[in-house]
């Protein structure tokens, strides 16, 4: 066995001793160097010496968002700036870009998760990896290329859009492996369909990484259909490592998260608690394996909950649910709580529904009003309008039943909506103006 394969494999104890090393050097990195952190240390009274257990780790206070954007650029930088060899930032989702840094091992270590997490699900040397994730500042890019090469795959770094080209690359040089959006790979079977390809047998796909946006587990096996492959969800944030942080393995039942790299908490959203193992909330991470810029009890924002139970694949690394989205994407539509996520979970198990959709949110009289915009496939929408019509009330009956809320609905024919090559843009929100 490779000293790959056997981090994946060691015991729970041994795991923790080296996450306890591993945490004890990062903190007496982060207070020598970094200003912010050394400054948040003496607020608390704490040194890195009183950090004695894993246990101890939640005498140190969170570090946001917010503290990322107040100490931006070098605030957290835990190396001299001659040894940072790269910088990244993330894509924006939420406000400002937040710059992050590595150095030279750092970058290695980023790789090897990814060539890690690949080798997991079964891509191995031979395989042609087209790597639909954007190239440039977003870590998606450059972060899954270097762990793809790693691993020995031919990697074609197409990047995101220009999606006929990518069409052609993947049918000319017989692509096996793709790292995409889960919107982006609907996006491209209906342009593969448009140019009269058939995406089932026209290419030579067998595995789909999907990540960087919330999707639910019917996308996912659309996906799995539309292009008989094996999807796995991938899971990542720049300030972490990029992708590479979770990633599922063939059992496709939750995500192993790098334990050996990450220390992992779940803490009520609202108060910060702790919250047991099987309880949702939201995923505070630890970077214990980063020289230029760990970041010590990183509020992510995104909801998940660990799983109680070792996976049937035996790591060692504890798994997490699916990303249910960012505490901050939820909406609350008349005192009910709306999740964006939940709305694509109960459209993408309807039949009738096609690929894509969209939320728009407005405020009328003080109220707010959602109407979900949704494609209908070409049988349907060509149907009689009075097929439609049913279409429209089973699809507001479903999501009145599960999620309490009745929102307006507005069926649209295939490919109406406009679509982008990365992160989708689920949310029109007009009630600001
Ligand atoms: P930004 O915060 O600007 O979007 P990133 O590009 O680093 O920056 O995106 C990281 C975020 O993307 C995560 O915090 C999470 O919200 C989302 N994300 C990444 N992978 C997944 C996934 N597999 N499922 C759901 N959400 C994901
Ligand atoms: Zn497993």
């Amino acid at each position: 066995m490779n000293q790959n394969s056997n981090i994946e494999f060691i015991s729970r104890e041994s795991l923790e001793k080296l996450q306890l090393s591993r945490l004890k050097e990062t903190l007496r990195r982060v207070y020598s160097f970094s200003p912010f952190y050394k400054n948040l240390f003496k607020k608390e009274g704490l040194t890195p010496s009183k950090i004695k257990s894993l246990k101890d780790l939640p005498l140190i206070p969170f570090t946001t968002r917010k503290d990322l954007r107040e100490n931006f650029p070098y605030g957290l930088l835990s190396i001299p700036l001659n040894d940072v060899v790269r910088l990244h930032t993330s894509t924006g989702t939420t406000g400002k870009p937040k710059a992050v840094f590595f150095s030279r091992n750092d970058i290695n270590s980023s790789a090897e998760l990814i060539a890690r997490s690949m080798k997991m699900t079964g891509a191995e040397k031979g395989d042609v990896f087209q790597n639909m994730m954007g190239y440039g500042l977003f870590t998606g890019g450059l972060i899954s290329h270097y762990g793809a090469e790693r691993l020995g795959l031919l990697v074609i770094p197409a990047g995101a859009g220009n999606t006929e080209r990518q069409i052609e690359l993947m049918f000319d040089f017989k692509t096996t492996v793709v790292h995409i959006t889960p919107s982006y790979a609907l996006y491209l079977a209906d342009v593969m369909e448009e140019k009269g390809f058939n995406p089932k047998k026209d290419f030579n796909l067998r595995i789909l990484y999907l990540g960087a946006e919330p999707y639910s587990e019917k996308t996912r096996e659309k996906i799995e259909r539309i292009f008989t492959v094996d999807a796995y969800n991938s899971y990542g944030l720049s300030e972490m490592n990029g992708p590479g942080v979770a990633f599922e393995c063939k059992y496709k039942e939750g995500m192993h998260l790098w334990e050996d790299n990450f220390i992992m908490e779940i803490v009520d959203p609202s108060t910060g608690e702790p919250l047991k193992e099987g309880e949702e909330g939201e995923l505070v991470l630890t970077s214990i394996n980063k020289e230029a810029m760990p970041i010590i009890r990183y509020r992510t924002g995104d909801l998940t909950y660990i799983y109680p139970e070792k996976c049937n694949c035996s790591r060692v690394h504890r798994r997490i649910s699916r990303i249910k989205g960012r505490a901050d994407d939820m909406l609350i539509i008349r005192g009910v709580n709306v999740f964006p996520s939940e709305v694509e979970r109960i459209l993408m198990d309807l039949p009738e529904v096609g690929r894509n959709y969209q939320i728009v949110l407005d405020r009328k009289k003080d109220l707010d009003k959602m109407k979900v915009r949704v494609e209908i496939k070409r049988d349907f929408f060509d149907g009689s309008l009075d097929h439609l019509k049913k279409v429209e009330i089973k699809i507001k009956a479903k999501l009145k039943d599960e999620l309490m809320v009745t929102p307006e609905i507005e069926l649209l024919e295939p490919s109406s909506l406009p679509r982008t090559t990365g992160k989708a843009k689920r949310i029109i929100d007009k009630r600001e103006i």
